[in-house]
């Protein structure tokens, strides 16, 4: 196991984590050596773990460590138990989407409430065995929840760099509760992944964003784990939110190092959604260009995938190249109408994690996906991350104190009359 430059080639020992990226400015990746895996064995031994109830082989990414960090000491793993998050068939979804199939996997499920603790597990226990005494990202929210968690378990500081205004509430009272030092930064998300690159490492900062590349192995636990629960063969597609694109880069990685290992016989389809007012990885692909033009002002009400700079984007583009994937926009009134299907049958989600069913939908109806396909869908993050996008279902019955009397009758009116 060791770190690669995808620009230059230049390998680094992964006991060396400082600084993340490349002198070149390339992005680093972990490159394992799957070359003695034995598929059938790891299948026994990923079935085996299934009884752990404590411990760090009772965590979803854990679980399947000769994956994800196989040389990493036991000892040094920082782990809520992340991961083990519900895959759903969704007849509801799939309607919505008209497509045959739908699972959905609600990586909401994880400790902090998102998928970034599934690669925050990874990248915390990376830092510990480096002997690293701080951390640091730049977050719209849910990877600040996640390393503040983290942080807090490994008795770590943490530097939080969040965009003046523009975190949900939720992801905000997390951040705080443990103990993060939160700064509002001028020019947001973006701005604060640009200084953290440059200055991070000279200010002893271990930093968290996407850039760290055992982030994304943790991250590729997902995909993994939704493998493990479905008998090791996957459906048509895997549909996913895309902001910095950490998620398709790692989706994409787990699939081909799975299909070289021999766990799955078939890759799917990858399709990235992004909300339109934050869509420059979209537009790069539909144009056909291959240098992504970052989005000045990014908007969307989906506050997770508002970036307009995306660190991981020629990580993905090579992902979709190598999965003849796809990538589509969606407006915040499909996001939001996808969002009501997934609430209204007792799953949720925050507005981000709607994108992919409200992706699924347009690619559908575009005829990229065909009607008598089947698709992944990942909700990225929980129903109580936002609180602010449910509150305008709020009625004036749920408001107004309603005398015991007026209810009895309201009530009754509207209770079938009895046989
Ligand atoms: C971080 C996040 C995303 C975007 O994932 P990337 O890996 O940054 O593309 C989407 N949805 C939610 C809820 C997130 O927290
Ligand atoms: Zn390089």
């Amino acid at each position: 196991m060791e770190l690669v430059c995808i620009e230059c080639g230049k390998v680094r020992s992964v006991e060396r984590p400082f600084p993340m990226g490349c002198e070149c400015g390339g992005l680093t990746e972990v490159r394992h050596d799957f070359r003695g895996a034995d598929a059938e064995k790891l299948k026994a031994l990923f079935d085996a773990r299934l009884m752990f109830r404590t411990g760090p082989y009772a965590s979803g990414v854990w679980r399947y460590k000769e994956l994800i960090d196989p040389v990493l000491d036991e000892a040094h793993i920082v782990t809520r138990g992340e991961g083990n998050t519900g895959l759903y068939d969704c007849g509801p979804a799939a309607r919505h989407a008209g497509v045959r199939r739908v699972w959905l996997k609600a990586q909401g499920e994880n400790p902090s409430g998102s998928f970034k603790d599934n690669g925050m597990t990874a990248a915390v226990s990376r830092g510990v065995a480096a002997g690293c005494r701080a951390v640091a990202c730049a977050s719209t929210g849910n990877t600040s929840s996640s390393l503040a968690m983290y942080a807090a378990r490994a008795g770590l500081r943490c530097v939080v760099l969040v965009p003046p205004g523009g975190v949900a509430s939720g992801k905000l009272a997390q951040t705080y509760a443990y103990g993060a030092e939160v700064y509002a930064l001028e020019g947001g998300y973006d701005a604060g992944v640009r200084l953290l690159n440059r200055y991070g490492a000279s200010l002893g900062l271990y930093v968290c964003n996407s850039v760290n590349p055992f982030r994304i192995e943790g991250q590729k636990s997902m995909i993994i784990e939704a493998a493990h629960q479905l008998g090791w063969s996957l459906p048509d597609w895997v549909v996913l939110p895309g902001g910095a694109l950490s998620n398709a880069s790692a989706v994409g990685k787990g699939l081909l190092e799975m299909k070289a290992i021999g766990l799955i016989d078939r890759v799917p389809r990858i399709a990235v959604v992004q909300a339109e007012g934050a869509s420059p990885f979209h537009r790069m692909i539909a144009s056909g260009g291959d240098t992504l033009v970052p989005e000045p002002a990014p908007r969307t009400a989906a506050s997770a995938i508002r970036i307009g700079n995306p660190p991981s984007w020629r990580k993905a583009a090579r992902v979709l190249r190598e999965t003849n994937g796809v990538t589509c926009a969606v407006s915040d009134d499909e996001i939001m109408a996808a969002k009501r299907v997934i609430d209204r049958v007792g799953i949720g989600c925050e507005p981000a994690a709607a994108a992919g069913l409200a992706g699924l939908r347009k690619l559908a109806e575009d005829g990229v996906i065909g009607r008598d396909e089947t698709a992944l869908v990942v909700l990225t993050g929980h129903l109580l991350k936002d609180p602010d996008a449910i509150r305008p279902l709020e009625t004036e019955d749920a408001r107004r104190p309603i005398p015991p009397e007026e209810l009895l009758a309201r009530l009754a009116a509207r209770t079938p009359a009895r046989a």
